[in-house]
């Protein structure tokens, strides 16, 4: 797809559900956010739900964590101008309390609506939910972390939440490890599953028929379409 294609279609997507009043949620938020960054990136980070800082701003991955991803990212010569970020919630569940399994069968779609547009190389899954969401699983995000997985061929590499990293040294340790494993797969040429097994140190698991099959549906017919001011987020 050519490029300001994409960001075309993720700009009228944004436009289609920012209002959106498909759950509850929608009734406590200060904003609704939808994900920032590069509609043509090759990757897509992944958390769970905007907190607090983030239903204000109205952007992902603000405050303490969002500095911590800022840091990994320039630890493997990117910036969160050539990545996109979204959650699996656009909105903040009150209290910063967990998603709710019917709030993610709600907004996924959302998410990967996100996904079917940018088409990125890898989907970094990060903690337990986006992981168990996008690999299909009810595992822990401990026995996952740092392991390739192939869906559909896409790679996904689930790593540990930032924000569950920072004050835990050693969770610290392996998501930095981890984060040179995001540069290894994009650093790859062509299609990952012509030559991913070919990688040393990347444990790769083949999800291919494990069911996620990362298509957007649902119903959508109450979301409006009104102007916005979250433009320059992407
Ligand atoms: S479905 Fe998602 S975007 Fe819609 S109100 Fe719920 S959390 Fe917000």
């Amino acid at each position: 797809m050519e490029n300001n294609i994409k960001r075309e279609r993720l700009k009228e997507f944004y436009f289609k559900i920012k209002d959106c009043q498909l759950c509850e949620l929608y009734k406590s938020r200060t904003n609704f956010v939808f994900g920032s960054g590069n509609a043509n990136s090759p990757v897509i980070f992944i958390g769970e739900a905007p907190g607090k800082n983030e239903d204000i701003q109205g952007k992902p991955f603000v405050g303490q964590a969002g500095r911590l991803l800022d840091e990994l990212l320039f630890s493997i010569e990117l910036e969160r101008s050539e990545i996109f970020i979204a959650n699996i919630l656009k909105c903040r569940p009150p209290g910063n309390r967990d998603p709710r399994i019917e709030e993610i069968n709600i907004c996924k779609n959302h998410l990967f609506k996100q996904i079917e547009i940018i088409d990125p190389k890898l989907l970094c899954t990060m903690g337990k939910f986006s992981t168990q969401l996008i690999i299909n699983t009810s595992a822990g995000i401990t026995g996952l972390r740092g392991k390739i997985f192939m869906v559909n061929s896409r790679a996904v590499l689930p790593i540990n939440h930032p924000a569950a990293a920072l004050y835990t040294p050693s969770r610290m340790v392996v998501l930095r490890e981890d984060f040179q494993k995001i540069k290894k797969v994009l650093g790859m040429k062509g299609k990952l599953t012509d030559g991913i097994e070919n990688i040393e140190d990347l444990e790769v698991v083949d999800y291919s028929s494990s069911g996620s099959t990362l298509r957007a549906g649902g119903d959508e017919s109450s979301i409006s379409q009104n102007k916005d001011e979250q433009l320059g987020l992407f």
